[in-house]
Parts: structure tokens; C-alpha cells; sequence
């Protein structure tokens, strides 16, 4: 079973759907016995919603351990790291009266810079009808100037000359794009590089050789959170490619993202939704519409389920046993967290997705993306508990049906759901032994 305060070690909590899990708080909670917490991937387009002493809070780069007066919050090498969001980020929580966070930036974390957002809006513009549903934070150009080696690094900063050169050299590629694709104003190297000037004035007292100083705390014994943004459908190479996100949302990613060696991570925390969601475009077979949709989305989360960065009312469906299992084996598992089942209370019955019918065929075997798009639902229908779960600390306090529903769920996945969280707080979690432990 998880415990509460298990040994030394690095953990991950990464979100086994379309993200929106409810990873922010699990990782929140789970940091409290944690020194040190890492986001490893993404950027500022995605948000975790944490509930807590000091209010209701929506992060997008931050790692989720940032309310803690004992952790170290870690801005790994695979985030896409837009410094100013960053530090807009750390003012709106001590404006709270939360305690300035312990802060490390990677040296070789790259930079979203003012033109990947540009190019973000401007794709979308000229894709019009057939976009992506970008959220426009820059995420997908960033990544494909990192493989394509045009990348800065934080500690580019550091070093003008080279770092003129370097935008010189950007800025001969994207204004090519900018005058004949787009039809807009062009780039010009000295304002990128005052621009650059202020990033490194607001990044400079924290930057950090970030996978030296885990090697080091990690010899000490110091237990480390990799927190994951989105969810395996997500993922670039295993999600429902190309409605993806462009970096890997994996736990396996965690280290290469923050720098550890991979067989450092001894636990995976997958966090899955009890019900699904999902923002943007792509084939969700469990979906569901209209009124059933509706109140389903008014009641979720903890305040309606919307984007916390967009405020987009999110894509509502079914529990998916297929896309769950799929989910949980790609991450790696070790335990399920399912998250905000308080939410299904309402509900007579609760149908729940537990194969696909692809061209006359059931499986259970989640397909690629052609196969995907036509597949139809195989559904099967629960009893609900038709009562409010909240408060409850012990599983065997919970209704029958709210028991059968998890273990069914449970058997259908093949991973043990060994938390299940039953509210947005961090106390609003039954700890569970499973027998597929
Ligand atoms: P993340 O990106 O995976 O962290 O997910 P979100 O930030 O979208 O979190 C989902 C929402 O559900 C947030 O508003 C959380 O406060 C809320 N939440 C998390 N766990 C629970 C739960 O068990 N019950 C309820 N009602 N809300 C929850």
C-alpha cells in the first residue's frame, strides 16, 4: 500500500488521461513528506488547481509543492520556461501571504521567448476551423526550436556575445516565416536581446545546475516529487497523436526532464479522474453531451469543470476503463489515485466505458489514432451511492456501491487504486489496500 510517510525516494505523480486530473493536489499532499519538487515537462499552458490554507490557487509553472516551508521547488531542463509567467506566478502567491518559495531554475532549461507565443496565435489564425486548440502559451513552436536546435538556454543569458549570435541566427529563420507565411511585423535581434536582459535579471538568483544538485541530495537520502503536467493521451508519442502536447508527459520523461538516472524512481503515482474530461481537439470515446454533460461539468472538480488556464469549458464522458488501463501501463504504475469521486454522488446510475467496438470488434486494448477516431463506446451501467461522500477517512466507511464502483474500476485497469480522494483538500484522501498490490 502507499504510505503516507514511505521511505526515501524518488516518486512521481503523473496523470494517466487528457490531464485535469486533480495531479496538483495530489502532489501538494504528497509533499508534505517531500523535500524537494520537480516539474519536468511543459510549460504555462496547463494548470493545476490546489486548495489550501492560504485559498484556492491555479499554477502553470510552479511546482505544486510551493506551499511548504520546507521543500525546494525545481524548475527542471524539459520545462518550457516562460520567466516572466514564472515570476507573475511567485508574486500572485505571496501576495497571499504564502512564504517566498525555494526556487532552482535549470541552466539548461530553455526559454519560451515573446516569438514562440507569437507564432502559437498566428498558426492558429491561419489554421482557422482546423486547429489544434492550442492554448497559445507557445508550447508547440518552443519545442520544435529545441529539437531543431535553435533553442536558448537559461544560461545563454549569461553570455551576450553569443547569445546575439544566436538571435541573429533565429531571427534570419522566423522573420523567412513571418513576411511570407504570416504577413507580419518582423523580429529584430536588439529588442530580443533587451528583452532577454530583463528575463536574466529576474532569473539570475536561481539558477541552478539542476542534475548535480539532485545527485547530491539524492546521496543524502532527500526524497524527491517529479510532478507531471497533462496525461498519457497527451503524450507526444503514445497519446492520440497529433492532438497531443509537444513534450512528454510520461514518468519515464521525469528523468531526463529533471536529470536523474531513471531507475531512481521507485514509485508512480498515476493520478486518474473518476469520471473523464478532456480540453481540445481529438477522438474522446467516452464522451457524453448536452444536459447529461452539462451537469456533470457544473458539478465537477471543485467549482465546475473549466480550464485553469483558459477558463474553456472542458469535454465531459464517461469513466474510460480502456484509455485508463492504457494510461496507467504507459506511466508505469505502481498506485492509482482516483480522484474526485465525491462528485458522482449525484447520480442514479453511473455508466462506465469498459471496451471499444472498432469495426464490428471489442477490445479493450486502446488503438492508434486512425482506429481511434472510429471507435464507438461499450458501455455498462453501475449503481450509483446517491449520497455525499466528503469527510469520509476510512474505505470501508464508504456506501457499498461507492466500494463496487472503485473495485470494478479496479478490476477493469489491472492497477491498485490504493488512494481515493473524495474532495479537493489536502485531507480529503482514503488511504487503501489493494489486492493487486
Ligand atoms: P491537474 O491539472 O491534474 O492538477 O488537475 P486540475 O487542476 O484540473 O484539478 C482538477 C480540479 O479538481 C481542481 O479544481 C481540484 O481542486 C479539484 N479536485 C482535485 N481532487 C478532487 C476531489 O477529490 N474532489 C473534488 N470535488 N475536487 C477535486
Amino acid at each position: 500500500m502507499y504510505k503516507k510517510d514511505g521511505e526515501k525516494m524518488v516518486k512521481a505523480v503523473v496523470g494517466a488521461n487528457w490531464g485535469d486530473e486533480g495531479k496538483g493536489k495530489i502532489t501538494d499532499m504528497m509533499a508534505e513528506n517531500a523535500d524537494i519538487i520537480v516539474r519536468f515537462q511543459g510549460g504555462a499552458n496547463a494548470g493545476h488547481t490546489i486548495v489550501n490554507e492560504y485559498g484556492k490557487f491555479a499554477l502553470h509553472t510552479l511546482p505544486s509543492g510551493v506551499f511548504y516551508g520546507h521543500t525546494t521547488s525545481v524548475i527542471g531542463n524539459g520545462v518550457a520556461l516562460n520567466i516572466p509567467v514564472l515570476f507573475q506566478e511567485m508574486r500572485s502567491i505571496t501576495d497571499k501571504g504564502v512564504p517566498a518559495p525555494k526556487l532552482l531554475v535549470s541552466d539548461r532549461a530553455q526559454i519560451v521567448m515573446p516569438y514562440h507565443i507569437l507564432f502559437d496565435q498566428y498558426e492558429e489564425e491561419r489554421l482557422a476551423g482546423k486547429s489544434f486548440g492550442s492554448t497559445k502559451s507557445g508550447i508547440a513552436p518552443f519545442y520544435s526550436d529545441k529539437y531543431a536546435k535553435i533553442g536558448i538556454q537559461v544560461s545563454d543569458l549569461f553570455d551576450e556575445k553569443q547569445l546575439m549570435e544566436k538571435l541573429q541566427k533565429v531571427c534570419e529563420i522566423k522573420n523567412v516565416t513571418l513576411e511570407h507565411l504570416y504577413h507580419k511585423p518582423l523580429l529584430k535581434p536588439e529588442e530580443l536581446l533587451e528583452t532577454l536582459r530583463e528575463y536574466r535579471q529576474m532569473v539570475e538568483p536561481y539558477v541552478c545546475d539542476v542534475s548535480l544538485y539532485l545527485h547530491k541530495a539524492l546521496k543524502e537520502g532527500k526524497t524527491v516529487l517529479l510532478e507531471g503536467q497533462l496525461g498519457t493521451l497527451k503524450d507526444t508519442d503514445h497519446g492520440i497523436y497529433p492532438m497531443v502536447t509537444s513534450s512528454s508527459t510520461l514518468a519515464a520523461y521525469g528523468a531526463i526532464g529533471a536529470g536523474i538516472p531513471p531507475y531512481e524512481i521507485k514509485q508512480i503515482v498515476t493520478v486518474c479522474k473518476a469520471y473523464s474530461s478532456a480540453v481540445g481537439a481529438g477522438a474522446f470515446v467516452s464522451e457524453i453531451f448536452g444536459e447529461e454533460a452539462d451537469e456533470l461539468r457544473r458539478r465537477g472538480g471543485d467549482g465546475g469543470e473549466y480550464g485553469a488556464t483558459t477558463g474553456r469549458p472542458r469535454r465531459m464522458g464517461w469513466f474510460d476503463c480502456v484509455a485508463s488501463k492504457y494510461g496507467c501501463r504507459l506511466q508505469g504504475t505502481t498506485d492509482v489515485a482516483f480522484t474526485v469521486l465525491d462528485v458522482l454522488g449525484y447520480l442514479d446510475e453511473i455508466p462506465v466505458c469498459v471496451g471499444y467496438e472498432i469495426g464490428g470488434e471489442v477490445t479493450t486494448d486502446f488503438p492508434v489514432t486512425c482506429k481511434l477516431e472510429k471507435a464507438k463506446p461499450v458501455l455498462k451501467t453501475l449503481p450509483g451511492w446517491k449520497s455525499d461522500i466528503r469527510g469520509i477517512k476510512r474505505y470501508e466507511d464508504l456506501p457499498e456501491n461507492c466500494r463496487n464502483y472503485i473495485e470494478f474500476i479496479e478490476a477493469q485497469i489491472e492497477y491498485p487504486i490504493t488512494m481515493v480522494s473524495n474532495g479537493p483538500g489536502r485531507e480529503d484522501i482514503i488511504y487503501r489496500e489493494s489486492s493487486l498490490r
